[in-house]
C-alpha cells in the first residue's frame, strides 16, 4: 500500500478503519479531506468495498472533481470512475431519476433555479391574491427554503405559524409546491427534501441504497443541514459504515441552515463510532497557525482541539492600515507585483478574500490600474452584477432619453406593470410623435394619449415624473446635489431598494451593499472630477466595464468571499477588509453567536494561508456614498501581537503608487511576453482584435502627455480595446493613475 505512506499515524488510522461509523474531528489543513480520499482510495485498493458501493459526498461541484482527479492518480484510472462521489444535490438527482416515480416525481423531472423558482412564486401569489408587494417572492422562497431545509412541509408551516405574515407565507408556499408538481419539477431544496421522502416512505427502495451504499464519506460535515444529516443517517443506519469529516470551527453557514450539532452529537447518534483527532497542520507556517489558535481561542462553543505543526516559523503576519481604501487596494496590488517581479511568484499564488462581493470593486479597479490579471470566484465582476447594469440603465437613460435598450431593461424594474407588447407600444408612439420614449415628457404625453391602460397609466406617470425630475438634476455639470445625489435619488425613488429591502434575503442584502459601492464610487468620482457631467461619468463606467472574461485556466490572482474558499489553500492571502462593521459584519455585532459565526469566518480565512498572511484594512473609507471611519477589526487584536508586522506608518499612497507602476510596467511587460495573460482588455483573444488591433496611433508607454484637467503624466501602458482604439494607463503627477480611451480623452503629446 504504497499511498499510506503519505499519511501521519492517526490518519492513518483513519484511513485504514473498515467497518462502522468513524468520525474524523480536526482543525483546517490537518488533512481531512486527504484522509477521506485516501480511505476510498484504500477501500478500493484493498477489496474492502466494490467502487461502485462507495458514496463520498463533497461540499461543491469543484471539491468532487479534485477529488475524482486525486483518486485516479492513487488508483490508476479504471477504478476510480466507479466510485459515487458528488455534492448531496447531485447525489439525490441520481436516486430521483431512478426512483422518484414512487413518490410521484416523474423520471424526467426538471430542475428549477432560482429565475425559474421566483417566477412560480409570482403566479402562486397571483393566484391566493397575496400582493407581492408587502410578500416579496424571493422573500417567501426563502422562507420556504428555510422549512424544507428542517424537512418541514407546508401543513406544518400553517400550523406552526405564529403570525399573519407566516401564515400566509405557509399558504403560499403550498400553492408553490403544487404549481410545481403540475410543472413536473423541483428546486434544489425540494431535491434533497424528496429524497428523504422517498427513502423514509419506501423501506425496499430504502434497503436497495443501503446495500448499493455501503460505504458513506461526508465531507464538511458541520456545514450539513437537517434534511441533509437525515439523508446520511437513513442510508447508513443498517450498515453504519459512515465516515464524516469536518471542524465546528469552520461552521460558516448557520444563515444557510446548516447546524452545528450535527457534528457536536455525532458520538451520541453512532454509538461506538471511532474518533479520530488530527493535530499536525501540513499546510501553514507556524506563526499562521498559531495565529489561528489565538483567534478562535475567543469563541466559546468549540471541543477543545489544539493545532499544531511541524513547518518553519515562516514570515510575520503583515497587517497594514492604509488612509482608505484605494490606499489599501494599492498595497495589496503592490504585494502581489512585488511577488512577481521578484520572481518568486506567479500571480495564481495569491487569494484575496472579503466578507461580501461588493468589497470587490476597488481591488479590481486596483489591478486594472497596475495590470495584475485576476478573476473573480463565484460572483460576477462588480459591472456585471444586475442592480449595477440596472441603476446605471437608469442613468444612461437620463442622459440619453432615446436609450430604447436601456429603457427596456428598467421600464419595469421594479414592476410597473409594464409587458414586452405596451414598451413596443410605447416606442412605436414615440417614434411616430418624433419623441424620445425615455424623455419624462415625451412619456406624460404617452401617458394622455392613451398608449397605456389604465393601471398602467398610473405607474407610468409616475415614472415619468421622477424622470423629469432626475434629468432636471442631471443637467451640465450636475448642479448642487451631485452625481452622489442623483444616483441616490435614482435608488429610493424609482423604489429600487424598496424592492430589495422588501426581499428579506441575504442575497438582496448583498445587492444593497453592491447598490451602496456604487454609490461610494460616485462620490470617489466626483470629488476628483469636480466639473464633470453624468455623461462623463457613464463614459468612466463604461471603460471599466468593458473588460472581457480571462480564460479560466490562466494563471491568475484569485478575489473570492470568505465563504466560497472552504477547503481551499493558496501560498499568499490578504484577508482584506478587517474592519469593525465589515468583518464582523455590521449586522452579526449583535447577537454573541452571530460573532462566533463571523469569528469562524475569520478563521477560515486565516487557515487557508499557506506562506503569507496579509491583514488589511483603511483609516477611512467611503461606504453608502459616506466617509466612515471604521475601528481596526476585533479579529486583529485577537491574534498574537508578536506574529504580526505593524506596516502602516511606512506606507504613504503616494509612494506605494509610484512604486507599484513602475513595478507594473515590469510585471505587466513580462506576464505578457510569457503568457499572453497580460491586462484586462488584450487579454482575451478578441479574434482579430487581439495584436491585430495594433498599439493605437503612435502611443507607447513611456511617452509624456498633458490632460486638460489632469496635467502632465507618463504613459504606463497601452492597450488595443478591440475597437481599433486605445485603452492608455497614465500616470499623472497630480492626479495619479488613470485609464483612458486614447480616441476621446482630452490628451496629446508633451
Ligand atoms: P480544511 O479544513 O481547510 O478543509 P483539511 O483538513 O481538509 O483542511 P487538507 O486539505 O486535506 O486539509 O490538507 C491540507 C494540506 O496538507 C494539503 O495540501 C495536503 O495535501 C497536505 N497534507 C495533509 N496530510 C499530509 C501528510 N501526511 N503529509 C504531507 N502532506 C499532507
Ligand atoms: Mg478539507
Amino acid at each position: 500500500m504504497p499511498f499510506l505512506q503519505g499519511l501521519n499515524e492517526a490518519q492513518r488510522e483513519a484511513v485504514q478503519h473498515v467497518e462502522g461509523p468513524l468520525l474524523v474531528v480536526a482543525g483546517p489543513g490537518s488533512g481531512k479531506t486527504r484522509v477521506l480520499t485516501y480511505r476510498v482510495a484504500y477501500l478500493i485498493a484493498t477489496g474492502a468495498a466494490a467502487p461502485d458501493e462507495i458514496l463520498a459526498v463533497t461540499f461543491t461541484n469543484k471539491a468532487a472533481q479534485q477529488m475524482v482527479q486525486r483518486l485516479r492518480q492513487l488508483l490508476g484510472p479504471g477504478l476510480s470512475e466507479r466510485a459515487w462521489v458528488g455534492t448531496f444535490h447531485a447525489t439525490c438527482v441520481q436516486i430521483l431519476r431512478r426512483d422518484g416515480p414512487h413518490v410521484g416525481v416523474p423520471h424526467d423531472f426538471a430542475i428549477f433555479d432560482t429565475p425559474d423558482q421566483v417566477q412560480v412564486m409570482r403566479e402562486a401569489l397571483k393566484a391566493l391574491n397575496i400582493d407581492p408587494k408587502r410578500y416579496d417572492p424571493r422573500g417567501v422562497l426563502a422562507a420556504c427554503s428555510r422549512w424544507k431545509n428542517e424537512l418541514i412541509g407546508p401543513e406544518q408551516a400553517a400550523a406552526e405559524a405564529r403570525s399573519v405574515y407566516d401564515r400566509t407565507v405557509a399558504r403560499a408556499f403550498e400553492r408553490y409546491q403544487q404549481l410545481m408538481r403540475e410543472a413536473r419539477a423541483l428546486d434544489f431544496d425540494d431535491l434533497l427534501v424528496e429524497t428523504v421522502r422517498l427513502l423514509r416512505e419506501h423501506p425496499a427502495v430504502l434497503e436497495k441504497y443501503q446495500r448499493r451504499f455501503r460505504f458513506i464519506l461526508v465531507d464538511e460535515y458541520q456545514d450539513t443541514n437537517h434534511a441533509q444529516y437525515q439523508l446520511v443517517r437513513l442510508l447508513s443506519q443498517a450498515h453504519r459504515n459512515l465516515m464524516v469529516v469536518g471542524d465546528e470551527m469552520q461552521s460558516i453557514y448557520g444563515w444557510r441552515g446548516a447546524d452545528i450539532r450535527n457534528i457536536l452529537s455525532f458520538e451520541r447518534d453512532y454509538p461506538g463510532a471511532r474518533v479520530v483527532r488530527l493535530e499536525q497542520n501540513y499546510r501553514s507556517t507556524k506563526t499562521i497557525v498559531e495565529a489561528a489558535n489565538r483567534l478562535i481561542r475567543h469563541n466559546t462553543e468549540r471541543l477543545d482541539k489544539r493545532l499544531w505543526t511541524h513547518n518553519a516559523a515562516g514570515a510575520p503576519i503583515t497587517f497594514c492600515r492604509a488612509e482608505d481604501e484605494r490606499g489599501e487596494a494599492t498595497f495589496v496590488a503592490l504585494q502581489i507585483l512585488r511577488g512577481v517581479q521578484e520572481g518568486k511568484r506567479s500571480w495564481d499564488s495569491f487569494v484575496l478574500l472579503y466578507r461580501t462581493h461588493a468589497q470587490s470593486r476597488t481591488f479590481e479597479e486596483a489591478f486594472l490600474a497596475h495590470q495584475i490579471p485576476y478573476r473573480i470566484v463565484a460572483g460576477l465582476r462588480f459591472y456585471e452584477r444586475k442592480e449595477i447594469k440596472d441603476i446605471l440603465a437608469y442613468l444612461r437613460l437620463i442622459a440619453s432619453p432615446g436609450d430604447v435598450v436601456s429603457l427596456r431593461r428598467i421600464v419595469n424594474v421594479p414592476r410597473r406593470g409594464v409587458g414586452e407588447t405596451t414598451v413596443e407600444r410605447l416606442v412605436a408612439w414615440a417614434r411616430q410623435h418624433g419623441v424620445e420614449p425615455g424623455d419624462g415628457a415625451a412619456l406624460e404625453a404617452a401617458c394622455e394619449a392613451g398608449v397605456f391602460t389604465r393601471p398602467v397609466a398610473q405607474a407610468m406617470r409616475a415614472f415619468a415624473g421622477q424622470l423629469v425630475r432626475w434629468r432636471a438634476l442631471a443637467g451640465g455639470t450636475l448642479g448642487e446635489h451631485g452625481l452622489t445625489g442623483l444616483v441616490e435619488q435614482v435608488i429610493k425613488e424609482s423604489g429600487y431598494l424598496d424592492m430589495l429591502k422588501q426581499e428579506r434575503t441575504e442575497e438582496a442584502q448583498a445587492r444593497i451593499e453592491n447598490l451602496e459601492e456604487l454609490l461610494s464610487l460616485a462620490t470617489r468620482w466626483e470629488q476628483e472630477h469636480p466639473e464633470g457631467g453624468l455623461d462623463d461619468f457613464l463614459a468612466h463606467v463604461a471603460l471599466m466595464s468593458d473588460v472581457d472574461d480571462y480564460d479560466e485556466s490562466a494563471r491568475v490572482v484569485t478575489l473570492m468571499t470568505l465563504h466560497s474558499a472552504k477547503g481551499l489553500e493558496f501560498p499568499v492571502v490578504f484577508l482584506v477588509g478587517m474592519e469593525e462593521g465589515i468583518l464582523p459584519h455590521a449586522r452579526s455585532t449583535f447577537e454573541a453567536s452571530d460573532l462566533e459565526e463571523e469569528r469562524r469566518l475569520c478563521y477560515v480565512g486565516v487557515t487557508r494561508a499557506k506562506e503569507k498572511l496579509y491583514l488589511t484594512c483603511a483609516r477611512s473609507r467611503v461606504m453608502w456614498g459616506q466617509l466612515v471611519a471604521n475601528p481596526v477589526s476585533r479579529f486583529v487584536d485577537e491574534m498574537p501581537r508578536e506574529a504580526i508586522e505593524d506596516v502602516s506608518e511606512t506606507w504613504s499612497r503616494e509612494r506605494v503608487e509610484r512604486e507599484a507602476l513602475s513595478l507594473a510596467q515590469r510585471a505587466g511587460a513580462a506576464a505578457r511576453g510569457a503568457a499572453s495573460i497580460g491586462p484586462a482588455p488584450q487579454a482575451t483573444g478578441r479574434g482579430a482584435a487581439d495584436g491585430a488591433g495594433g498599439p493605437a496611433p503612435g502611443w507607447k508607454p513611456g511617452d509624456r502627455v498633458v490632460h486638460d484637467s489632469f496635467g502632465e503624466g507618463t504613459v504606463v501602458a497601452v492597450d488595443p480595446s478591440g475597437r481599433r482604439d486605445a485603452i492608455l494607463t497614465v500616470a499623472f503627477e497630480g492626479a495619479g493613475i488613470k485609464r483612458l480611451m486614447a480616441s476621446v480623452a482630452p490628451i496629446r503629446r508633451a
